[in-house]
């Protein structure tokens, strides 16, 4: 029997290609989104990649409990991967209210409705919970340090909440929680990608969108850190290759595999990479020049973080593929195919 994968912002750029790789592994989709951040570019590129229009598609918001009760009851959800949430670190800080509202509640719907169906749950954390960390890499055992945003601080919220609901329901919810570092590039194909709104703030889509001309310098953040080229170093993971990573954990829990009532990975590649290295790499690979200076620090940045994948290497049997490279190579022909050209 086919199983059943409900995605919650299954429209965006992680839920877009999430979509993808567990269609082309078998499983039925719900795209379940409210298309507050995004269009349905996402969405009609997953149809043209999998070749499927029948994807069932639910325009809903996560915060309406009611909703979400009616989207549990019209489909058999074995697994739920939860993505819906706001996501812009400086928007938090100035409307915290706002990030909390929307990024807990709907989580707490999706969780109550999940453990009344007895379906799984993944929830999308981020490695902003380990904040600076005292040593890199980092493992899933690393303590975690107190956000330093809103947006962030909901993530560390969450994990909590997961932890303590799954402890107290003895058996009856399951999840997995896993720790992206930082996710860039677009699908091989250039159909879906990530569309920021506005000026982004993530260094990649800065970088195409500078190099297509629709920005004129990229900053680069800061060139007096304690670090081999004074930038940052950061743990680039391939949008595809993290995808995947959420195969292989729906499988471990749809097929029984779980050692823990709540699980914890790192998804990440375990190799450091500077601003500097990406902006060089970008350029090589691409050959394209790049106009970029570099500017004072942002405030927040942490120095240095990237994973040790260990665990999700050897008990997911999941591991990075990608080299960053080919992630970049990507990355540019989806800026290029935005552009039409
Ligand atoms: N960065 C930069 N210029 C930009 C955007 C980002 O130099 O326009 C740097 C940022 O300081 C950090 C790295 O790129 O060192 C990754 O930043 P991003 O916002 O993509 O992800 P984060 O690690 O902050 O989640």
């Amino acid at each position: 029997m086919k199983k059943t994968v409900l995605v919650s912002g299954g429209a965006g750029f992680i839920g877009s290609h999430v979509t993808v790789e567990l269609i082309q592994a078998g499983y039925d989709v719900v795209v379940a989104d409210n298309f507050s951040n995004c269009d349905r570019t996402g969405y009609e590129g997953v149809k043209k990649i999998t070749g499927r229009e029948d994807i069932p598609l639910e325009v809903m918001d996560f915060c309406d409990m009611k909703a979400v009760e009616a989207l549990f009851g019209k489909y058999p959800i074995d697994a739920v991967i939860h993505f819906a949430a706001y996501k812009a670190v400086g928007e938090s800080v100035a409307q915290p209210l706002k990030y909390y509202k929307n990024n807990l509640s709907s989580f707490l719907n999706v969780l109550e409705a999940a453990q009344k169906k007895g379906s799984f749950v993944l929830f999308s954390s981020s490695a902003t919970v380990y904040g600076e960390p005292d040593s890199v890499p980092v493992t899933e055992a690393t303590p975690r340090k107190p956000a330093t945003s809103p947006y962030g601080n909901t993530k560390t919220i969450c994990e909590d909440i997961l932890h303590d609901t799954v402890k107290a329901s003895e058996g009856r919810l399951k999840g997995i929680l896993l720790r992206y570092f930082n996710p860039i590039g677009a699908h091989p194909s250039a159909l879906i990608g990530e569309l920021p709104r506005g000026v982004p703030n993530n260094l990649v889509p800065f970088i195409t969108q500078t190099a297509i001309g629709k920005r004129e310098c990229l900053r680069i953040f800061g060139n007096d850190y304690p670090t081999p080229d004074g930038t940052c170093l950061r743990d680039y993971i391939d949008i595809v290759d993290l995808a995947k990573a959420h195969v292989y954990a729906v499988g471990r829990m749809v097929e029984g595999r779980m050692k823990q009532d709540c699980e914890v990975f790192n998804v990440g590649t375990g190799r450091p990479v500077s601003v500097l290295e990406l902006v060089n790499a970008f350029e090589k690979v691409n050959g394209v020049k790049l106009n970029y200076k570099f500017a004072p620090r942002r405030a927040g940045d942490v120095t240095a973080i990237w994973a040790d994948p260990t665990l999700a290497n050897t008990e997911m049997g999941w591991k990075a593929t990608r080299t960053v490279e080919q992630t970049l190579k990507s990355a540019w022909e989806w800026e290029k195919h935005l552009a039409g050209k």
